[in-house]
């Protein structure tokens, strides 16, 4: 670069700070975060706002505040209390990790949100941005906060054309916008940075004619503001077709149905759901085919017997969706009958996994088949008690239930990986009103509301 183009570019940085600094103080939105300094609200706010947007964010974080008005509130609340004040937001590990990292500030920090880079790179959940966001807006350190809205505004305005789904290119970006930073400004200058790409230089149809820093954007100077900034694209998320029960009780669950509890890690940890199995495709149908009624009545009925249901599909209900950044579930859900006469226990202990299996490798001695219904209902006696499900049982027995024979089968014992881990969690029997003390996934949220509003006939 000749000492020029050093010096143009240098004016230009100097130019981007000190309009875009004007700009935010004429223009920035009364936001609930930025009305105080306090590091645990600007915290909670970040991690809200991942892949979130701000009007949604706002009721939550009320909400999350009211709750848990500090770290101490929020460390030492129960973590089902915690995702229940979650529920709907999405991105759950989210709100897991929050609590684990407000716990290492309470234990190693006595509550007060650590004003230091490495400490706060340490807390769980707390990634390079949201890093730089709490030290700069928090305490004001010149701190870079990179997310891809800032990424976006930098593209554009220095005309970078480096692939922004690639690590070196947000250490690029990272050390370009700490230059960037005017002395004693971080928590304002980076607030302006990501308040431009929300509102003003946004993905699709930057508003360049209202923007602060239009005089020297070198992507709009070279008309290529929208082909800005260069991302490869990420790979789709991968579709699966899953069949889900919604059991309606008989007799003493009359007006409940079943729920049951996620395992205690990866996808949803721990939250509630209908129970669902995946359902893949008859053969030679294309993937991500649905499965033909009958066939999707069959085989939700041996898996609800493999995990020890006793339930029957009656008819199709509803099909829903819920997307994850690397899955996109379609659920088929059907409505079953609780069998008649096999009573699942209720209420049953929402233990873990490990409790669970304690409790049935205990009792698992004393199953037996014997009295297994000729309907293919199976009895497995509930001697498990309040521990869970029953066990699995694998393949033979679910074809042996299947074909209406009554013969006595050698137990699976819980040997790791045999089982279905889903199929080992809690359950329970809820009415509309207990739906305030589990949380749920949006999915499930939104399919047990539309449930109970048709009940209570609220809703055709
Ligand atoms: S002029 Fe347009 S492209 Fe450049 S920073 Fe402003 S909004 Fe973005």
């Amino acid at each position: 670069m000749t000492q020029q183009e050093q010096q143009e570019q240098q004016e230009s940085k100097l130019f981007f700070s000190r309009h875009l600094l004007e700009w935010y103080h004429q223009q920035k939105r009364d936001l609930p975060w930025r009305r105080h300094r306090n590091p645990y609200y600007i915290w909670v706010s970040e991690i809200m706002l991942q892949q979130t947007r701000v009007d949604t964010v706002i009721p939550y974080f009320h909400r999350f505040i009211e709750r848990f008005p500090t770290v101490e509130a929020l460390a030492d609340a129960p973590e089902e209390d915690v995702l229940k004040c979650w529920e709907g937001l999405g991105y759950y590990s989210r709100a897991r990790n929050l609590q684990h990292a407000a716990r290492q500030v309470k234990e190693q920090y006595g509550g007060n949100v650590p004003n230091d880079r490495d400490a706060v790179f340490s807390l769980k959940g707390v990634g390079p941005y949201t890093a730089g966001a709490i030290l700069s807006i928090a305490f004001n350190r010149p701190e870079p906060a990179v997310d891809g809205n800032v990424m976006r505004v930098l593209s554009r305005y220095f005309l970078m054309e480096d692939d922004i789904a690639k690590g070196p290119t947000r250490i690029k970006m990272e050390r370009l916008a700490a230059e960037l930073i005017p002395e004693g400004s971080a928590s304002h200058f980076n607030q302006a940075l990501m308040e431009l790409g929300a509102l003003v230089c946004t993905p699709k149809s930057p508003r360049c004619l209202t923007c602060p820093v239009m005089e020297h954007c070198a992507g709009r100077l070279a008309g290529c503001e929208t082909s800005l900034p260069v991302k490869t694209k990420a790979k789709p998320p991968r579709p699966e077709e899953r069949l889900a029960a919604l059991i309606e009780g008989r007799g003493a669950h009359a007006g409940r149905v079943l729920i049951r509890q996620r395992p205690m890690s990866g996808l949803l940890a721990r939250m509630w759901e209908l129970p669902h199995w995946p359902a893949p495709p008859a053969e030679g149908a294309a993937p991500g085919a649905r499965l033909a009624d009958a066939a999707a009545q069959d085989r939700l009925r041996r898996s609800l017997v493999k995990a020890g249901i006793s339930a029957r599909p009656s008819e199709h209900w509803m099909a829903a969706e819920h997307t994850f950044s690397h899955i996109i579930w379609t659920l088929q859900v059907y409505r079953c009958r609780e069998e008649e006469g096999l009573p699942l226990p209720m209420p049953l202990a929402a233990e873990g996994l490990a409790v669970y299996r304690a409790e049935a490798a205990a009792a698992v001695t004393a199953y037996s088949l014997e009295g297994a219904s000729a309907n293919g209902a199976g009895t497995a006696s509930s001697d498990i008690g309040e521990a869970g499900m029953t066990p699995s049982r694998g393949a033979d027995l679910e074809s042996v239930l299947l074909t209406d024979s009554i013969v006595p089968l050698e137990v699976e014992v819980f040997a790791d990986g045999t089982e279905n881990p889903e199929d080992m969690g809690a359950v329970r029997w809820i009415n509309r009103e207990d739906m305030a003390r589990y949380a749920f996934p949006n999915v499930f949220l939104k399919l047990l509301n539309s449930y109970f509003d048709v009940q209570e006939g609220r809703k055709e």
